[in-house]
């Protein structure tokens, strides 16, 4: 697992590692393309690739969580969801699979850094709108 503040060290290796240990308890295996230039990181629901790097401004560990929360949310359904332009990526589902795939990875979902993630999602998180789940 990786906890604590040394995220900025993460390699390659640790990446892979990372992502297998997802897949073992969600089921999608994405392809990772672990990139040194990006700064932030990217998820292809078509290619099936994340891309993360040492250098993603909010780390590479809350980064790659991220984007295999996208590529959950597309393998449970299939598709993109059909709603609001703004929703179609970081929408309500999309926020109850991060927070799925937070509370697997940290043990605690409130652990996750939510306060660098869209305002629309730390808002959600936030106030308490998650389905099963409340502040305590
Ligand atoms: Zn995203």
């Amino acid at each position: 697992m990786f906890c604590g503040g040394r995220e900025g060290i993460m390699v390659q290796d640790s990446a892979e590692r990372m992502i297998d240990k997802l897949a073992q308890r969600f089921g999608p295996r994405p392809l990772l393309r672990w990139t040194e230039r990006a700064t932030r990181g990217k998820a292809n629901y078509h290619k099936n690739t994340i891309s993360v790097g040492p250098h993603v401004w909010r780390g590479p560990v809350p980064s790659l969580l991220h984007e295999y929360a996208h590529i959950l949310l597309y393998y449970r359904r299939g598709s993109i969801p059909r709603t609001k332009k703004t929703w179609r990526h970081h929408g309500p589902e999309y926020v109850e699979t991060l927070f799925e795939v937070a509370e697997y990875w940290y043990g605690n979902p409130y652990r996750y850094p939510w306060h660098s993630e869209y305002r629309s999602i730390e808002k959600r998180v936030n106030g308490s709108k998650i389905r099963s789940y409340r502040l305590v």
